[in-house]
């Protein structure tokens, strides 16, 4: 009696993980939800508003003032000219941004390009819309320093372009790996979407947790792709709000069009006082970006000491707050069995590698843990990870 769909992809590996951390006792590295408290100021407006009265449905694609405030954001912050009435979708998320926008752009034949690894959610987004994706390897190479990083391979970008390209995905900041991507990649990739007339689907949700001073591009603030890009980011991870679900996609004209039908007929709209809350989150004043990105710099630099004295290879993240790490070292046979014995014998979960992977052989000597907590549990989890050697 179920669809064909829904048979072609599993539940949710990360929140699987979780459910599996809180069987256990164990600390949570798997999902990223941040381990911190909203700004004091963005909790009171939303009581407000619910006191205020904006407890009714919002205008479908947002309410104005929210709009408002994103339209300005994206100007200022990401340099994409933007008109509230005209561009923006206001959505419950980033995650259902991007499927509208898959729903409103495929079309049956429609090829997507993806880099992988990958936020697990693309592929059911592919499936759900019918896009064919193409995947290309962000492959492990050395910096001139000695750091493993991730790159792609030109050539193999371009061959993954074709006549039947409709779209490339981008996240950046990446998740899983923390990769951010530079001016010089992003123009290399505007030039292949140029090229083959196709569109940039942007995921940038942690365009605010960016280190060492790398800027945040946005590949929609390149002039030659102002007509091809959709920006899709949200409240969720900048103010420590991902059960609000407030997210928003940006688009020239005739693809919001598309998507407010879409979004529309999947939801109606976000949560209206929440909305009215965001005004307050997206007006709060540069030092909290700035200190958004100390405390997590902070425990990026921590949770790269720990991991690396309990034995594993870690790839240094330029953005979000996640951390990549081999696992090979430890002999197991796969990525899942090392994740689910960390969790019972040592009491720490982190996510298998392989579920950021379309071949997930890629990804069994991998595995992600997130360091968006306080510190005194990520020093529990480096605890608990060093007894890791008298145990194997
Ligand atoms: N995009 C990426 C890359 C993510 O990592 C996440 C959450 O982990 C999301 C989107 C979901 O964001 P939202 O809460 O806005 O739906």
């Amino acid at each position: 009696m179920i669809s064909q769909k829904s048979t072609r992809f599993t539940e949710s590996v990360i929140r699987g993980m979780t459910q599996f951390c809180i069987r256990h006792n164990a600390i949570n590295l798997s999902q990223g939800t941040p381990g911190f408290e909203p700004p004091e100021e963005v909790k009171r407006a939303a009581i407000d508003a619910i006191q205020n009265g904006y407890n009714q449905y919002s205008i479908t694609w947002g309410a104005p003032r929210f709009r408002q405030a994103i339209a300005h954001k994206m100007a200022t912050f990401n340099g994409i000219p933007t008109e509230p009435d005209r561009n923006v979708t206001v959505t419950c998320g980033s995650t259902e941004g991007m499927m509208s926008t898959m729903l409103a752009i495929i079309n049956p034949g429609d090829e997507i390009v993806i880099f992988e690894p990958f936020y697990e959610n693309y592929g059911p987004d592919t499936i759900i819309s019918g896009a064919k994706p193409v995947y290309v390897p962000l492959r492990e190479t050395r910096t001139p320093e000695g750091d493993y990083q991730f790159a792609y391979d030109s050539d193999e970008l371009r061959n993954a372009f074709s006549q039947n390209t409709k779209a490339i995905v981008l996240n950046t900041p990446n998740n899983p790996l923390g990769k951010v991507f530079s001016r010089d990649e992003l123009q290399e990739i505007a030039a292949l979407c140029c090229e083959f007339d196709c569109l940039a689907v942007t995921d940038e949700i942690y365009e605010h947790m960016i280190y060492d001073e790398r800027p945040h591009v946005s590949i929609g603030a390149l002039p030659e792709m102002r007509d091809r890009t959709i920006t899709i980011s949200g409240l969720s991870k900048t103010y420590s709000i991902t059960g609000w679900r407030l997210g928003y996609v940006v688009a020239p004209e005739y693809l919001a069009n598309a998507i407010r039908k879409m979004h529309d007929f999947l939801t109606v709209g976000a949560p209206h006082p929440l909305q009215e809350a965001g005004v307050a989150a997206l007006q709060l004043d540069p030092a909290y970006y700035r200190q958004l990105v100390e405390r997590y710099d902070h425990r990026r630099k921590l949770l790269l000491e720990l991991l690396t004295e309990a034995g594993f290879r870690c790839y240094v993240p330029e953005g979000a707050y996640y951390i990549m790490t081999d696992i090979s070292a430890f002999g197991f046979p796969s990525d899942t069995e090392f994740a689910h014995w960390l969790v019972k014998e040592i009491g720490v979960g982190g996510v298998p590698g392989s579920s950021f992977y379309s071949h997930p052989e890629l990804g069994r000597t991998k595995l992600r843990f997130m360091f968006s907590k306080d510190e005194e549990t990520l020093r529990e989890a480096g605890a608990r990870l060093m007894r890791i050697r008298e145990k194997i």
